[in-house]
């Protein structure tokens, strides 16, 4: 097999580290590319062409509509080369064609474009507040870039997440400098190469190749970055938080989640069965907001179940390519073996394994990294496979008596990321949606996250918010500026430190 090796880019330029790091297709186990394993040092070379950038004010300085350009140039020219992104992102991580096409990748052009839009519309100048005091003067509000902004992104959806953080941060004329995660860096380098055909200045956006314990920790501890913008586990977000603590620079988090699914006595189970299946089994589970605990009423337990088994039973797994296919595998071998242990611990406490539970039988799947969809019934809220985030196709169905008691289970867990209602009363519902502690609820859906409405986590599900109508906010520091009319010292109220008393 034939292996492609992908330079860093730093400053605009190609950029090669001592050692290499191997990426590998996770349906085969084969090493498809490798890049350069950047270390600190090529941090430090990463943050110092970024400042370069900033003060040279190309980007910093440049309008909101000239720089809201170039991110539309870029939006047209990721669209253009759709085939090839996707073809990236297939060779490292598992998705399956139609994911990565309709997903992954097909979401990057229209997300560019929404924060090219926030860019044209932000008010980089604010009035201040009226007053309920006498102010002799003139305050204004100005909102400036931060300078230097750190982005972590995860290997799931490395482009589109790693976006969310790149895009805010160049919008409002910071420079970045992103971290990829070691297992799928390459559709990150590549939008960064079209980034620079579209007329983004060099050393505003760089990418550097590395492993998080080295080059992560890095960037988040760098004395020269003003802010990280981190998405990953719980938890290395919190040791991003405390490495970010050192200078007190600014952290948005989206960390893990354990969302609840509440199936309400009045669902179309027809629909909430495919509903739920969408929001657990998508991408093996190993996403954020997957729907891992289906909360179901007593009393339509057995018939909910029969009509899961029955439905699960045919999602296709295969041949990532494959149009038909729709699950391919997990990450990796490492991740492999921890999703078979979280089934073995389910199977020892209890839960009965009613689909799945093992490596699916076959040849092509001896290789590379595969789990079947699994479904666990019996499955208690304290259980383990209830409690921790497993990040694979393990579904956990609880059964509830009360709509309480359902609410109860809901919220028992320390993430807060998403969650879904499924019943045929939307007035009950939003009830329900009301009462649940977590970031997103979605209504007889799931995956609904839209770039016009915020994204994030209560409790450890993460600190701040990503996308909406204030995207851009966490990427500026807001600076007030007062000028004195009244050309008078006497007219301020001095007398707290000097008399005026015999004037
Ligand atoms: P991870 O935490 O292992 O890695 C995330 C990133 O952090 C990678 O780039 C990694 O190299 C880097 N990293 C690792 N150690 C580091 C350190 N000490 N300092 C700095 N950086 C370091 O997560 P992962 O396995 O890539 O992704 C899966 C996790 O991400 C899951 O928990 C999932 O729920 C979470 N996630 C959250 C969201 C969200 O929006 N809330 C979205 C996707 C994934």
């Amino acid at each position: 097999m034939t292996t492609t090796h992908h330079p860093m880019i730093i400053g605009g330029e190609e950029i090669e580290a001592d050692s290499r790091l191997e990426i590998t297709d996770p349906s085969t186990g084969e090493v498809v590319a490798t890049t350069p394993s950047g270390t600190a040092r090529h941090i430090d070379l990463a943050v110092e062409s970024a400042r370069k950038s900033f003060d040279g004010g190309d980007w910093s300085r440049a309008t909101p509509a000239q720089r809201a350009d170039v991110m539309s140039a870029i939006a047209d020219k990721v669209g253009e080369r759709l085939d090839e992104l996707v073809e990236l992102e297939l060779m490292a991580n598992g998705a399956t064609i139609r994911q990565a096409t309709g997903f992954h990748i097909g979401y990057v052009a229209p997300h560019v474009e929404f924060f090219a839009d926030l860019a044209r519309r932000f008010e980089f100048e604010r009035p201040a507040a009226r007053s309920t005091f006498p102010v002799l003067g003139q305050s204004s509000i100005r909102r400036e870039p931060i300078g230097v902004v750190g982005a972590i992104a995860p290997w799931n959806f490395p482009l589109l997440l790693g976006l969310w953080k790149m895009a805010p941060a160049l919008a409002v004329g910071n420079s970045v400098v992103i971290k990829p995660d070691e297992k799928t860096p390459l559709s990150t380098l590549e939008f960064a190469r079209i980034a620079l055909e579209c007329g983004l200045p060099p050393g505003v956006l760089n990418v550097v190749t590395g492993v998080g314990t080295d080059a992560g920790a890095a960037l988040a501890a760098h004395p020269g970055v003003g802010k990280i913008g981190f998405t990953g586990s719980t938890a290395v977000g919190k040791e991003v938080m405390r490495l970010a603590a050192d200078n007190v620079k600014a952290v948005t988090l989206e960390l893990g989640g354990k969302s609840p699914a509440i199936v309400l006595d009045d669902a179309d189970l027809e629909t909430t069965v495919d509903g739920v299946l969408y929001g657990c089994m998508l991408y093996s589970g190993q996403i954020c907001e997957s729907m891992t605990r289906i909360l179901v009423p007593e009393t339509r337990h057995d018939e909910f179940v029969e009509r899961l088994v029955a439905r699960a039973g045919t999602i296709q797994l295969g041949e990532t390519r494959d149009w038909e296919t729709d699950l391919g595998p997990v990450i990796s071998a490492r991740q492999q073996a921890r999703i078979l242990d979280y089934i073995a611990s389910g199977k020892d406490e209890g839960a009965q394994c009613v689909l799945g539970g093992g490596v699916p039988e076959g040849d092509r799947y001896q290789d590379g990294y595969w789990v079947e969809p699994t479904i666990f019934t019996g499955v208690s809220n304290d259980m383990k496979i209830a409690r921790e985030e497993i990040f694979g196709p393990v579904m956990s169905v609880i059964s509830y008596g009360s709509e309480r008691e359902a609410l109860e289970i809901a919220n028992d867990t320390t993430y807060g990321l998403a969650s879904s209602v499924w019943s045929t009363d939307n007035g009950r519902a939003l009830e329900v949606a009301e009462k649940i502690q977590a970031g997103s609820v979605w209504i007889n859906d799931a995956h609904q996250i839209n770039a016009n409405v915020p994204f994030g986590g209560y409790k450890q599900s993460g600190l701040g918010r990503e996308l909406g109508a204030n995207a851009l906010d966490p990427y500026v520091e807001e600076k007030s500026i007062h000028l004195d009319l009244s050309g008078r010292l006497d007219a301020r109220p001095y007398d707290v430190l000097l008399s005026h008393a015999d004037d």
